[in-house]
C-alpha cells in the first residue's frame, strides 16, 4: 500500500477544462457573455430538469440575491439551520434580515421540521433548509409547514448537485435554490453559483441584482451589484458538467465501499427515496473525534474534514442563546472522510483500515 498522503477533497482539472479556458482567452471576450449563457442553460437541462438558471460570481451571492430577489428584508426572519457553513445565515442577515436557527435531525443532519415550526413567529417570512453532505433536506415536510404558514420556501444546495427526492431533483423545491461552485464542491467553476428558480419575476430580478440593475445597457431600473460570473469561469463549469454523473456515481460507489466496510463507525444514512450525492461522508464518532482526525492524519496519512465544528449560533458573528441539542451533539461528533471521485482502491482500503483500528474495540 502506498503510503502518499490522501487529502480531503481535491479538485479535478484536466486538458479540457485548460483548452476551454484558453478558448475564452483568445477571443479576448473575458467577462459574463456567451460562455456564461450556455452554461445557465446547460446547467438547466443538466440539473434542473429545465428551470431557469443564473450565474453569479459565488454561492454565497447566489444566496443574497434570490433572497433579495425573493422580496427578503429587515424585519423579516428566515429560519435556517446552525448546523451549516456560515454563508447560509450571513446571506440572510446580509438583506437585513434575521436569521433564527432551528435544529436538524439527528439522521440526516438536515433542518428538523419539529424545530422549524417551534420557531416561527409573526415575523418569518421564509425557511431555507441546506442540502447538507449532499443529503437532501425533507422538503415534503418544509413544503408543508410552509403552505400552512404562507411562507417562502427556498433551498441553499450548495453541496448538493444531482441529489434528488422521488426522482424530483434539489433545485426545483424552493422559490429560488443556490448551487455552490467552489473549488471542494462536486463540480467547479474556480469560484461561481448558480441560482435556480421556477419564477419569471424572481429571475429577471435575479438579472437585474447581478448586473447593477439594467437589463438595457445604461438604463438601470434598480439599484444592484456587479455578481456577474466571468466567461472564464464558465467555460471550465461547461467542461465539469459534461462529467458531474461520472464524478457522482464513483462518490456513491466510493461511499457504498466505506459503509460495507467501516465496521465501529456509524456511518451515513440515506433516507427513502433519496439520491444522496456524498459531497461528503459523515461519520459520527462519539468517543475522541479530535483523536482520530489526528491520528488518522499523523499515523496513516489520510485527511478528513470536520464540517462544522462550531454551530453558526454560537459563532462571535451571531452569538445566540438558542439551545440546539442536536446540533450541539454533531457539532462533536460529525467527521467527514475523504469520498472524492480521485480515491482509488488502495485509498479507499487505506481508510478503511486505519478507521477501523482508530476506532475499533480497545483502540
Ligand atoms: C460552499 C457553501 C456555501 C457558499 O458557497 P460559496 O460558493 O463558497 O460562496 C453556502 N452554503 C453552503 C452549505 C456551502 O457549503
Amino acid at each position: 500500500m502506498s503510503n502518499e498522503f490522501i487529502p480531503a477533497a481535491r479538485p479535478i482539472i484536466g486538458e479540457d477544462e485548460r483548452r476551454a479556458v484558453d478558448a475564452v482567452l483568445q477571443s479576448g471576450q473575458l467577462a459574463q457573455g456567451t460562455e456564461v449563457a450556455a452554461f445557465e442553460e446547460e446547467f438547466s437541462k443538466v440539473l434542473l430538469d429545465e428551470r431557469a438558471a443564473v450565474a453569479v460570481n459565488s454561492g454565497t451571492t447566489g444566496l443574497h440575491l434570490g433572497l433579495l430577489a425573493a422580496g427578503i428584508g429587515p424585519g423579516d426572519e428566515v429560519i435556517v439551520p446552525s448546523f451549516t457553513f456560515a454563508a447560509t445565515a450571513n446571506s440572510v442577515a446580509l438583506t437585513g434580515a434575521t436569521p433564527v436557527f432551528a435544529d436538524i435531525e439527528p439522521d440526516y443532519f438536515c433542518l428538523s421540521a419539529e424545530s422549524v415550526k417551534s420557531v416561527i413567529t409573526e415575523r418569518t417570512a421564509a425557511i431555507m433548509p441546506v442540502h447538507l453532505y449532499g443529503h437532501p433536506a425533507n422538503m415534503d415536510q418544509l413544503q408543508q409547514i410552509a403552505d400552512d404558514r404562507g411562507l417562502q420556501l427556498f433551498e441553499d444546495a450548495a453541496q448538493a448537485h444531482g441529489a434528488s427526492i422521488n426522482g424530483r431533483r434539489v433545485g426545483t423545491f424552493g422559490a429560488f435554490a443556490m448551487f455552490s461552485l467552489y473549488p471542494t464542491k462536486n463540480m467547479t467553476s474556480g469560484e461561481g453559483g448558480m441560482v435556480s428558480t421556477g419564477s419569471p419575476e424572481i429571475e429577471r430580478q435575479l438579472r437585474l441584482l447581478r448586473n447593477q440593475g439594467m437589463e438595457k445597457q445604461y438604463e438601470n431600473e434598480i439599484v444592484g451589484f456587479n455578481a456577474r460570473m466571468t466567461n472564464l469561469h464558465a467555460a471550465i463549469g461547461r467542461v465539469q458538467l459534461t462529467k458531474i454523473w461520472r464524478w457522482t456515481k464513483q462518490r456513491q460507489d466510493n461511499a457504498a465501499f466505506l459503509s460495507k466496510n467501516l465496521t465501529n463507525a456509524v456511518v451515513p444514512k440515506v433516507a427513502d427515496g433519496v439520491e444522496h450525492v456524498y459531497h461528503q461522508y459523515t461519520v459520527r464518532i462519539t468517543d475522541d473525534r479530535d483523536g482520530v482526525a489526528a491520528a488518522l492524519r499523523d499515523e496513516f496519512q489520510i485527511g478528513s474534514g470536520v464540517y462544522y465544528p462550531i454551530p453558526n449560533h454560537r459563532l462571535p458573528s451571531f452569538s445566540r442563546a438558542e439551545d440546539l441539542p442536536v446540533t450541539e451533539a454533531a457539532s462533536k461528533e460529525v467527521i467527514s472522510l475523504p469520498v472524492h471521485p480521485s480515491l482509488s482502491q488502495d485509498d479507499l482500503e487505506r481508510i478503511v483500515t486505519a478507521m477501523n483500528k482508530l476506532t475499533g474495540a480497545g483502540a
